[in-house]
């Protein structure tokens, strides 16, 4: 890309050539989006300076982020901004993008709270904080604890919990499923109950990874996908043990692969849950499983 005094509407237009020929499919989006998030203009002002010339540094800053894009990293790395349930997030490599399906989700625990006062919600496989905090967001008198396996996506996530001004009513812990000390009924610990046990696992079969696009594959925590053989370990390891940490009444909730309702369902009707339910997200593909803990 020639950088010396180049119009804004030159600048786009080559970034979105480099973009198409490095085969990504909304080139032409993507380099507007790169060119916003460099120049913090929005598209009304594009409109009327379109013909201006660009300065020499802001040209190069911007193939330098068109590169990184055409390199396959995922938008949301380079600009670092996802919008979730209404809520912006700060992401890394350190952390899964939140995806709109995983909205089901949380739709679902808000109908499941809604009777529900001063609700704690334990999300296990927090990444970016996205599932907890936007439920906080939604709650103001809710409060929750989100774990994580790895350090750097809970500074991830304790960074959003901080922007987000929900600081004071979420707790991060570094655990794998339920190994942190917390979660432990010893040293006169007793595990604190929740009104939700809600989480978002690696559910991608270890062997499917490979045929991810390379966004996914290359780019998003392997940890973070990766479920194991059948991509049900995690819903294997959790389900049993959930219910120790769930008050009477209590619900377990999970986003799952669109193939893996009735294997997950099984498990939670064998671990004693009751209300058992598939929900589909919006393309219609089965996304959420949950369950009740039985009431005494
Ligand atoms: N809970 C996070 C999300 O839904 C991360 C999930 C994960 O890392 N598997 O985006």
């Amino acid at each position: 890309m020639e950088t010396e005094t180049r119009t804004f509407e030159a600048l786009l237009y080559a970034g979105a050539e480099i973009l198409k020929n490095a085969g990504i499919e909304e080139a032409r989006l993507d380099a507007w989006l790169l060119l916003e998030y460099l120049t913090g203009k929005n598209r009304a002002w594009y409109f009327a300076h379109r013909d201006e010339k660009a300065s020499g540094s802001l040209a190069s800053e911007y193939e330098k982020l068109v590169k990184k894009r055409a390199a396959h990293i995922p938008l949301q790395y380079i600009v670092h901004q996802v919008f979730f349930m209404g809520c912006e997030f700060y992401v890394d490599e350190n952390v899964l993008i939140p995806r709109q399906d995983t909205e089901t989700l949380v739709e679902e625990a808000l109908k499941l709270l809604e009777d529900v006062k001063r609700p704690g919600i334990l999300d296990l496989c927090t990444g970016s904080g996205c599932i907890l905090l936007s439920i906080l967001a939604a709650r103001k008198d809710a409060w929750g604890t989100g774990t994580d396996i790895m350090e750097n996506a809970l500074k991830v996530a304790e960074e959003n919990g901080r922007r987000l001004s929900l600081a004071d009513r979420a707790f991060w812990v570094q655990s794998d499923t339920f190994s942190a000390d917390i979660f432990q009924e010893k040293n006169g610990n007793i595990p604190v109950k929740y009104d939700i046990l809600i989480s978002n696992p690696p559910y991608i079969p270890a062997g499917e990874i490979d045929g991810l696009k390379e966004e996914v594959r290359l780019h998003e925590p392997r940890t973070a996908l990766d479920g194991g053989e059948d991509g049900l370990d995690f819903y294997r390891e959790i389900t049993p043990s959930a219910a120790g940490y769930l008050k009477p009444g209590g619900w377990l909730l999970y986003e799952i692969g669109w193939n893996q309702g009735r294997a997950v369902s099984e498990l939670l009707r064998d671990c004693g849950y009751q209300k058992v339910k598939v929900i589909q997200d919006l393309s219609g593909l089965d996304r959420v499983v949950l369950g009740q803990h039985a009431c005494p």
